[in-house]
């Protein structure tokens, strides 16, 4: 079996201050075959490449593509995008001819100019390689998904769980199905439903746990190849933009459609169990009135992880307003801090302005005389199994708050982070981490309690903040019920 992979992933946030071009995947991870760079990263167990891994495990062989992924932020500057998406192309040029492609793409990805960027790579993809070479494509649940992206790909399978616990499974699910349809075993076609909401939901708990166990057993049917629940990524401004549910059947369009209908249906039903979202004081006041802790807080509007600077100082300013001890944040992405902490170095007292640099969003800087508690030149965290740069880091205490400073913008994905960076998490009273939902995985073992909240950010989970100029009305939960949409009525 001879196999071309390749992956780009990059959620893109229309409202992100933050640009994205060459550099930003540089500073999260960059493979290009033609030039060799990041050739080092292959050797290393990576996310993005973990259809490549399954590849090499079953003796296949892998030609690579283009690997990059970069950290959420604003659509891609068009000619970086345009450099990545030919080398990715050019790539499955120069293999032909191949058995299959496998690509782990995001399903939310845009550069400017591009608002389906999916939609771009495969449509070139599926040129290319003609109707009759399989394409199997793992996407991120937080996907947009458009018709060039059904139309081109042979199989595509998103994620189930937030937080992403199942890529390497969903991964093996993708490589096997397109594997049998190059064997002709079976004939996937694909319906995706187009759900009109938005928002975020959390599979750990009620009830979209069940739900999401419910997919599974969708997918013993007959004739059921697969079944993704599509989240949506409300943070990005297309026509193209909400949820949905995408099922691959065996060669039987109208089960795959009547399979996707009725699901649609019921995830529908759910849409009240977004994630809920306190205000700042909302948050703390409870995180006081409860008695043990720790109490994480997510700071889920600041989260990097959805294309936010994670410089806000909204919940900063309440603690120390509030006088509120014992409480440990991170992590706070202000380079140019960060610079000062570490000409002062550790052990010193310094003046410093901390965050609120990036935009409006971010809120004002916060002025204090901080004191400087660790330093380290390169931290990095375990995200999704694999590796994560965050960069030089720096702990302060300013009053009775550990703040960790970083240079490299990312969330934070575990407690091992602050102990790491000298913050001993287990006694404090507060923990608040700017993070929507994938800190859960690592943090709810030691929280006594969890609460999410959504200050103002660039991804806050209220969708009538976000200047929305081109995605398709209605949609819940910006319009009221009933309404048509899609060509139904939605009650
Ligand atoms: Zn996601």
């Amino acid at each position: 079996m001879k196999v071309y992979c390749a992956s780009m992933t990059h959620e893109s946030n229309s409202f992100s201050p933050l640009p994205t071009n060459m550099d930003s995947f540089r500073e999260s991870f960059l493979f290009c075959p033609s030039t060799g760079e990041g050739k080092g990263l292959l050797d290393k167990p990576l996310l993005e490449a973990n259809l490549r891994s399954i590849c090499l495990n079953r003796g296949w062989q892998v030609i690579d593509g283009l690997y990059a992924g970069a950290c959420p932020s604003a659509p891609t500057i068009a000619k970086d995008y345009e450099i990545l998406r030919d080398e990715m192309v050019q790539g499955l040029r120069d293999a032909m001819p191949v058995d299959m492609v496998l690509l782990f793409l995001h399903g939310a990805q845009m550069a400017q100019g591009y608002e389906d960027c999916e939609g771009d790579i495969l449509s070139a993809m599926r040129e290319l390689v003609g109707p009759d070479i399989p394409i199997g494509v793992e996407l991120d649940l937080h996907s947009n998904i458009t018709p060039a992206m059904t139309d081109n790909a042979t199989v595509m399978i998103a994620c189930k769980e937030y937080p992403h616990t199942d890529f390497d499974a969903r991964a093996e699910e993708v490589v096997t199905l397109t594997e049998a349809s190059v064997r002709k075993e079976i004939s996937p076609v694909m319906w995706f439903e187009r759900v009109p909401m938005l928002g975020y939901y959390h599979t750990t708990r009620e009830p979209m746990r069940s739900f999401v166990d419910s997919l599974f057993l969708e997918e013993k049917k007959d004739g059921i190849l697969s079944v993704s629940l599509t989240h949506s990524f409300p943070a990005a401004d297309f026509d193209g933009v909400g949820a949905g549910v995408l099922v691959v059947a065996d060669g039987d369009t109208s089960l795959a459609k009547s399979t996707a209908q009725d699901l649609g249906q019921k995830f529908f039903d759910l849409r009240e169990n977004s994630a809920p979202s306190f205000s700042v004081s909302q948050a703390l006041r409870q995180a006081l009135a409860f008695s043990g802790g720790p109490v994480v807080i997510a700071d889920a509007s600041d989260n990097p992880g959805g294309g936010a600077a994670g410089d806000s100082t909204h919940f900063l300013r309440a603690i120390l307003d509030a006088g509120i001890t014992d409480v440990a944040l991170g992590m706070i992405w202000d380079p140019a801090a960060y610079d000062l902490i570490e000409k002062a170095g550790i052990g010193a007292t310094i003046p410093l302005r901390i965050g609120g640099k990036s935009g409006p969003l971010s809120g004002d800087p916060v002025d204090g005389i901080v004191e400087v508690i660790a330093i380290k030149d390169d931290l990095q965290q375990l995200m999704f199994g694999e590796y994560g740069n965050l960069g030089p880091a720096a702990t302060i205490r300013m009053g009775n708050v550990d703040i960790i400073i970083n240079k490299i913008r990312q969330q934070i994905f575990g407690p091992i982070t602050f102990e790491e960076m000298g913050i001993d998490t287990e006694s404090k009273k507060i923990i608040v981490v700017k993070s929507a939902q994938h800190f859960h995985t690592a943090f709810a073992p030691i929280a006594e309690k969890i609460i999410y909240a959504s200050p103002p950010g660039s991804v806050s989970t209220d969708f009538r903040e976000y200047p929305y100029q081109h995605i398709q009305r209605p949609i819940w939960p910006l319009d009221e019920l009933p309404f048509m949409a899609y060509g139904k009525k939605w009650a």
